[in-house]
């Protein structure tokens, strides 16, 4: 985790002793590429032969490297604007002369990393852009010496509304946000046909750190509606623990599988989040159960927060959202049918869900998690006012500190060379060259070792699922 931070600073340092050396002058896509290749090759030393490590949209790889990190088939489609050049650096070096020569040849750029952004702004625009992809600078580098985990976790509990899954569901709003923090029970809901008719689905799949005797103690008291029972339990390593909630199927298997990049590995889907702050009552369950299989496929994912959340302030990182909040919500949907009819179909489910929601989650700002990447919460457009554009999503994602984001922004990058449809904006009014620092005004007040498996549950009241090696969680969600 430290690289990427340490290499976004550093893009952001050398942009920063760049910029007032060329004048942004877009050219045309043709001539762009060869003089784009000339500045890379001067700012960087000839041996490493950075030509290689381009690809314009005439290479005969262009597509296969383009392709290789698109995790959403919505923006792998021919109407998908694609990059003028991509770049894909091995050394660092590289990715200064990128930055260096992009802004030179007045093009936007796009950086992926691992591609997971749910709306692939890593790797769209709708301007000229070319992408510096990161994908070879890629290893990490872990001191075990000994250091031994001893880690639990994993269950899945299934109810439908037939089986009391209302109070199941209610009470987890309680239990969960508050219990032990060696336990993480995340609450998967589901529409599904059962026998003919349309119900919807309840699932826990949770992480214990502790042996069964502990969880099942702990859950009897905290969640006895759970009926939980040792033989219910699985115990395993940490590393299986987390095949597991990367594809459950994959339990068992060697831990290679995780080096897998699966490229061209692609659904259509759509995410959007949420933060829910008091308990939704029963009624108010009710309620979302009706509208839930009104629109048809959209699942919901409920996250606790709580534990080690709670204890760190939510000014002391830029991540917000922390004491005060229950859970988190991740709307999901994932489609199958390419073309524009399905697109618009199942996005329109997700947003009439999301609105369907609003009286149960955070207002002013209503919040929501970045790493759901949402387009639909406002975006900011080139050319237009990027402040009270970028504070349109910017409170939402960040709260407060928000506030505090745009003054590093300004004091870093007043031109606002790196930029996305989301990024951080740049106070208004700032003399660009003038060396503004951070705190600059504006014109607005900016106020703002072993693992538990619990199998899927046979109780009284319970379907028995039983797992088997192709057994998959329960909503394509629960990867999330
Ligand atoms: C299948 C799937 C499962 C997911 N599961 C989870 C989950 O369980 N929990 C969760 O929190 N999130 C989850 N996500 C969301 C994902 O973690 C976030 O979208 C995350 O930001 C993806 O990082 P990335 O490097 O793969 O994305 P990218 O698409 O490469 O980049 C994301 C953003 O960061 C920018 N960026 C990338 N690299 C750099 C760089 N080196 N310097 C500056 N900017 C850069 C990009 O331009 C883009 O704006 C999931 C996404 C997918 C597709």
């Amino acid at each position: 985790m430290a690289k990427p931070t340490l290499l976004a600073f550093l893009l952001i340092l050398i942009f920063n002793i760049t910029s007032s050396s060329f004048s942004a002058t877009a050219a045309g896509d043709d001539s762009v590429y060869e003089s784009f290749l000339q500045c890379l090759e001067s700012n960087t030393n000839p041996q490493e032969e950075i030509s290689k490590l381009v690809y314009s949209q005439s290479s005969t790889s262009y597509t296969s490297v383009l392709r290789a990190y698109i995790r959403n088939a919505r923006y792998n489609t021919s109407a998908t604007p694609k990059p003028v050049v991509i770049v894909t650096p091995t050394q660092i070096s590289h990715v200064q002369a990128t930055v260096i020569c992009t802004k030179k040849v007045g093009y936007q750029l796009k950086i992926r990393s691992g591609g997971h952004d749910y709306d692939g702004i890593s790797y769209v625009s709708d301007m000229p852009f070319f992408v510096l992809d990161m994908f070879n600078l890629r290893s990490i580098e872990v001191n075990v010496n000994d250091e031994s985990a001893t880690v639990q976790a994993g269950a899945t509990l299934e109810r439908t509304l037939e089986q009391n899954a209302t109070d199941v569901v209610y009470k987890w709003q309680l239990v969960a946000p508050q219990t032990s923090n060696d336990l993480f029970m995340r609450m998967l809901l589901q529409p599904v046909t059962r026998n003919g008719n349309q119900t919807i689905r309840a699932s826990i799949v949770a992480l214990y750190l502790g042996n069964s005797d502990s969880l099942v103690a702990l859950l009897g008291k905290e969640f006895p509606e759970l009926g939980l029972k040792k033989e219910d339990c699985n115990e395993t390593s940490w590393i299986q623990s987390v095949m597991w909630w990367d594809e459950s199927q994959n339990l068992g298997k060697s831990p290679d599988v995780l080096l897998d990049r699966n490229p061209n590995d692609a659904n259509f889907l759509k995410r959007k989040s949420d933060y829910v702050q008091n308990p939704i009552s029963k009624d108010g369950l009710e309620w979302l159960w009706k509208k839930m299989i009104e629109v048809g496929k959209t699942g919901l994912v409920f996250n606790p927060y709580g534990g080690r959340m709670n204890e760190i302030p939510a000014s002391e990182t830029p991540f917000p959202h922390r004491a005060g909040n229950l859970f988190k919500v991740q709307y999901s949907v994932n489609w199958e049918e390419a073309g524009s009819e399905a697109d618009k179909n199942f996005m329109t489910q997700i947003r009439r869900l999301y609105s369907y929601m609003t009286p149960f989650v955070s207002k002013n700002p209503r919040s929501t998690y970045l790493n759901y990447r949402d387009l639909d919460i406002g975006v900011m457009e080139a050319g237009k006012d990027s402040f009270e554009q970028g504070s349109v999503y910017g409170y939402k994602y960040f709260n407060d500190n928000f506030d505090r984001l745009v003054k590093v922004k300004t004091a870093v990058d007043p031109e606002n060379f790196f930029r996305n449809e989301q990024s951080i904006p740049t106070l208004p009014n700032v003399e660009h060259d003038s060396g503004v620092t951070a705190g600059g005004s504006t014109s607005r007040s900016i106020s703002s070792m072993l693992i538990l498996i619990i199998h899927p549950h046979k109780a009284q009241n319970l379907t028995r699922m039983k797992r088997s090696p192709r057994h998959r969680s329960p909503s394509p969600a629960s990867k999330d």
